[in-house]
């Protein structure tokens, strides 16, 4: 259950996510979608659906969202604060204008999965609700970023 402060807080993460599903760029598709990211610092980051003639170039909404909010210095900051990438997002809000769930795509569950499993993916659900799921619920047999990362890690020291 989502306290009332979070619920104020996800409702106006939902609408950037709205406001930016209108920004879309989906000529192939029509299928307009937007993402907006709720850093661990209270800033909001959005994204929307940006296509392409080759298709396979086509950008999803929930990535445009992450790299907006690196680019615009969450993961810097949150570095700075002391925290791990996996702990910059707090949520990401995801709306399509054909009012579908906002689940994201297993590509953009697995992009996500990057900054962590334990923030919460969102949206609008029936009679003005606001659906919620941890994306570790939405990933229940993970690839193992911990493990890849610390092989790596071992094999540069
Ligand atoms: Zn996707």
């Amino acid at each position: 259950m989502l306290s009332k402060a979070t619920q104020v807080e996800y409702r106006n993460l939902i609408e950037a996510a709205k406001a930016a599903a209108e920004l879309a760029y989906c000529p192939y598709s029509q299928y307009n979608v937007g993402a907006a990211v709720l850093t661990f610092d209270g800033r909001i980051y959005t994204g929307c659906n940006v296509e392409n003639a080759g298709y396979t170039q086509t950008r999803h909404a929930e990535e445009a969202a992450v790299l907006n909010a690196i680019a615009g210095g969450a993961l810097k900051r949150a570095a700075e604060a002391g925290l791990t990438q996996f702990q910059f997002i707090k949520a990401i809000a995801v709306h399509s204008r054909k009012g579908s769930d906002p689940w994201p795509c297993c590509n953009c569950r697995q992009s996500l999965s990057e900054f962590g499993f334990d923030f919460d993916v969102i949206g609008e659900g029936p009679n003005n609700t606001i659906l919620c799921q941890k994306l570790r619920k939405l990933i229940p047999y993970p690839f193992p970023i911990e493990k890849v990362l610390a092989s790596v890690r071992g094999s540069r020291s």
